[in-house]
């Protein structure tokens, strides 16, 4: 993903009021951006009703030591959203890592909010809470995430930063999460091969990152073999139900063409096969099955296929539906 031109339809949809702040489609820094997040900030900047948005230039034009954009979008006193940018921008630095969010290139992995309050003397407004819920929630379901995807910038920050301050990042993220539950949002989880603790594969599994079609950072590759050796993804299920399954795989001629998606559904072990030589870079439907309630292994890739090429592990998604 090099953009997010879907930002602004998700947050009106969502109800949040936009303000788009000039090109903001062609408005980004240069570098990677494919993110899996979003990152709450605070400006440092006292605003007020009379002056809603000080940082807003800021944000926009960048410092004389740190070039703009500086986020995606800024959130104004009274809780306006003003999208800035549809792609990489400079607010998160370096990623130490907190939750999913793995440490790295912070402006590759989040979508950053800057929320114009000071957070010395002054706490983010209900106005600004509440837009940043929403839209946060909004995204979140975009990306195809849950609510722990959801960051404070003094979490994932290597340097000591402090914002957003004056919240519990915790209590804010229970709210993304029952905003996500009550908008009728459908529960949905991604687990990438990368995910930490969410994903098992022997060492006969290679790791590549030679098809730009992958599912994040990289993927993971084996030989056919006359044995499973699977490489399993486990998801947290929130409840019995029916699941819709989706895998993502970049394609090549070189991969194989029956490769075996093993699902562990309520009454046993379902196998569906699929061409991984075709419609590569997407999510595709392996089907809809009955899950138990659990945090257990629930998908594989086998390796137990009679055809020939390298069998693919990237990325699953469940959703329930
Ligand atoms: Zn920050």
């Amino acid at each position: 993903m090099a953009t997010i031109p879907w930002l602004v339809d998700v947050l009106r949809g969502a109800g949040v009021q936009v303000v788009v702040e000039g090109d903001w489609l062609n408005r980004m820094r240069p570098g990677s951006f494919d993110p899996i997040g979003v990152l709450w900030h605070h400006t440092a900047s006292t605003s007020s009703a009379s002056n809603p948005h000080p940082a807003l230039g800021i944000c926009i034009n960048g410092r004389s030591d740190l070039p703009g954009p500086l986020c995606q979008a800024l959130v104004d006193y009274n809780g306006v959203f003003h999208v800035i940018s549809a792609g990489r921008c400079n607010h998160a630095g370096v990623s130490g890592g907190s939750g999913p969010i793995p440490s790295g290139d912070g402006n590759t992995l989040m979508i950053g909010w800057e929320i114009d309050y000071n957070g010395v003397n002054q706490e983010m407004t209900a106005a600004q809470y509440n837009a940043s819920i929403a839209a946060t929630a909004a995204v979140l379901t975009r990306l195809g995430r849950d609510s722990s995807y959801a960051r404070g910038h003094r979490e994932t920050s290597t340097t000591g930063k402090i914002d957003p301050s004056f919240i519990d990042l915790n209590v804010m993220r229970a709210d993304v999460a029952a905003k996500m539950a009550g908008s009728g949002t459908a529960w949905s989880s991604t687990v990438d091969n990368t995910t930490a603790g969410r994903f098992t594969a022997s060492a006969s599994w290679g790791v590549s990152t030679y098809s730009s079609q992958r599912y994040g950072a990289d993927y993971r590759y084996a030989d056919p073999v006359a044995a499973s050796d699977p490489a399993w993804y486990r998801f947290n299920v929130p409840a019995a139900g029916n699941y819709r399954v989706e895998a993502w795989w970049p394609t090549n001629s070189g991969y194989n063409s029956a490769t075996p998606y093993i699902v562990a559904t309520s009454s046993g072990n379902r196998t569906v096969y699929v061409d991984q030589r075709a419609t590569g870079g997407q999510w595709r439907v392996l089907g809809t099955f009955a899950l138990p309630a659990g945090d257990a292994n629930r998908v594989a890739v086998s390796r137990w296929s009679n055809a020939t090429g390298l069998v693919i592990a990237d990325a699953v998604r469940l959703t329930r539906v």
